[in-house]
């Protein structure tokens, strides 16, 4: 082995909370919206984590459908509250890496749990239940509210490269990732 330093560049922190709530956002159980939530401390350390999904023993919407009241469904618990009430430790200072634009209520709860970041990569329109409030509240309370932009082909390419570059779990091997548009609008997010 030689000594020379890896020239690798490692994801940001950003980057890294954003791509794992990705993976989060894979177990959520509502296909309306699929979304996740990680609340990280001061020093960097995940301290909470949720995805969308019904109560524990419950069925989920992609079971058996949703449960709509004026046109939202409500049978699942939000990323976001999930993350809260699971969390490991005080989540004064944290901040929330949500998938998507948080709906009011869970901003609420976050504020009130003294989160001081809320940072979301994806648009979410929330609107129709008061989502247009939320970096009025965030500001009331002193909080960060901010969408931040993420190429996510960038960032999981820049992943991979470590991942199949020395010393990564697929060392050798040889694979790229590409997000493959289609003709919808944008992201195709909207619950
Ligand atoms: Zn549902
Ligand atoms: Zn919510």
């Amino acid at each position: 082995m030689d000594n020379k330093p890896s020239k690798i560049k490692r994801p940001s922190w950003d980057e890294f909370w954003f791509t794992l709530a990705l993976f989060y956002s894979t177990r959520g159980t509502c296909d309306r919206l699929r979304a996740a939530c990680l609340l990280v401390d001061r020093n960097n350390r995940l301290v909470g984590a949720g995805y969308n999904g019904s109560l524990p023993g419950h069925p989920h919407c992609d079971e058996v459908g949703h449960l709509m009241v004026d046109g939202h469904c409500i049978r699942t618990l939000h990323a976001e509250v999930n993350a809260i009430l699971h969390s490991t430790a005080d989540l004064e200072g944290a901040t929330a890496y949500v998938l998507g634009t948080p709906c009011i209520d869970c901003v609420k709860k976050l504020i009130s749990k003294s989160v001081k970041r809320i940072l979301f990569t994806r648009d979410y329109d929330n609107k129709a239940r008061g989502g247009e409030h939320i970096f009025e509240l965030a500001e009331i309370s002193g909080v960060e509210m901010k969408r931040v932009d993420m190429d996510f082909d960038e960032v999981i390419n820049k992943e991979l490269d470590i991942l199949t570059g020395p010393g990564g779990a697929f060392q050798g091997k040889n694979t790229s990732f590409k997000i493959k548009e289609n003709n919808s609008k944008e992201g195709n997010y909207e619950g």
